[in-house]
């Protein structure tokens, strides 16, 4: 089932009654959910992921826009008529009930056409604890399971009803990083054994981009990017989206172009033609760093962190936006942190410019 969203916008009244002030939580989201995909809604506290979500499920009425599921236009349509599964950061189990029976509550309410006789609701709720591997603890309480197991039961209970769509709202955030892990692993596996379209919002990147087949970054209301994870890391649109993705993050130099070079301090980093001469914002991603004897960025050496495989040197640089400017270098190499300078050359497919004001991304070709 595809999702349309049209023009999505939600305004919510001010809170502070002195100011009549609203707040835009989402402003005018334009995007074709394809069929099928599982898409992570990404970004910082606040900046309308949850909104989004809600107006998807129904649980809150856009100001203006629509949203169609399929052909359908939905934008009226009652949470219950919808056919979605939710599942929320805080499981929301009923305390009392078994999980056999937390998963078979959101069948026993069906009315009409879709009344399920008692066997199909057990063969239908075995099914649903099955596919979550759950299904040697139906017998239990909520209380007497793992924070990862209560989760999967949340997820169960989403999917029992057969949703055209699911949508998650931070869902693996309670859980210990271990757990983490390995859930987001599972709620790929089981998309992708379902086929269901999915929504799964988070404010982690590193999730977000690990099990997505397409992400979208938000900030205060904005969709920023929309696209494959590898792609939108690879192609950032703007500095929030670049200082966004990534794990160590981008680093950031205050920059100069001049006469057709790209300039970080003094240092001539880049020969680039398209762009006219003004002050920048440079971003270079940690991988785009080359240890080389004659490579143009001089940093002042200060740690080398051991990865394993790869060391993480911290410098510093008189250009820097951050106080350390960070590296990661394949560990073969020997770094002598007691040496002066550190001289690097720039992968040029890792170094990114934005204008200074609008921090809207500056493309160049290298010379
Ligand atoms: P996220 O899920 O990305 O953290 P939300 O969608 O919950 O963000 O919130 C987006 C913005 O809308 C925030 O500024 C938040 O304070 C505001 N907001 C959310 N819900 C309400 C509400 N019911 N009333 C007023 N403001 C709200
Ligand atoms: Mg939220």
């Amino acid at each position: 089932m595809k999702i349309v969203l049209q023009n999505l916008t939600k305004a919510f009244p001010s809170r502070n009654k002195k100011s009549s002030e609203e707040v835009i939580a989402v402003n005018n989201f334009n995007f074709e959910i394809p069929d099928g995909k599982l898409i992570g809604l990404l970004g910082p506290s606040g900046c309308g992921k949850s909104t989004t979500l809600y107006m998807i499920s129904g649980l809150q009425k856009p100001t203006s826009g629509r949203i169609f599921f399929g052909d359908d236009d939905v934008t009226e349509l009652s949470t219950e008529n919808r056919g979605i599964g939710l599942v929320f950061q805080n499981y929301a189990l009923y305390p009392h009930m078994t999980v056999k029976q937390n998963i078979l509550f959101p069948l026993q309410n069906l009315k009409g056409e879709d009344k399920l006789t008692k066997e199909q609701m057990l063969e239908r709720a075995y099914q649903a604890a099955k596919l979550v591997q759950i299904d040697q603890l139906l017998d239990r309480k909520p209380s007497e399971l793992s924070g990862g197991q209560q989760q999967r039961v949340a997820i169960a209970r989403a999917l029992v009803k057969m949703p055209r769509v699911l949508l998650l709202d931070e869902p693996l955030s309670n859980l210990d990083a271990r757990l983490r892990l390995q859930t987001r692993e599972e709620i790929r596996r089981i998309q992708q054994e379902t086929k269901i379209t999915t929504v799964f919002v988070t404010h982690d990147q590193e999730e977000a981009m690990s099990i997505s087949d397409m992400i979208v970054v938000m900030k205060t209301g904005i969709v920023q990017q929309i696209g494959k994870p590898q792609d939108v890391y690879d192609d950032p649109a703007n500095l929030f989206v670049a200082k966004f993705l990534g794990t160590p993050p981008i680093n950031v130099f205050e920059g100069q172009v001049k006469g057709g070079k790209l300039y970080i301090g003094s240092d001539a980093v880049l020969e680039l033609t398209n762009v006219a001469d003004q002050p920048v914002t440079v971003g270079i991603r940690p991988e785009g760093f080359l240890l080389d004897d004659n490579g143009p960025l001089k940093c002042k050496p200060v740690n080398v962190e051991v990865m394993g495989r790869d060391v993480s040197v911290v410098s510093t640089h008189e250009a820097s936006s951050n106080p350390f400017v960070r590296s990661i270098i394949n560990a073969d190499n020997k770094i002598d942190i007691g040496q002066e300078f550190v001289r690097y050359a720039i992968k040029p497919h890792k170094i990114f410019i934005f204008n200074k004001e609008t921090e809207e991304r500056i493309y160049f070709e290298v010379k």
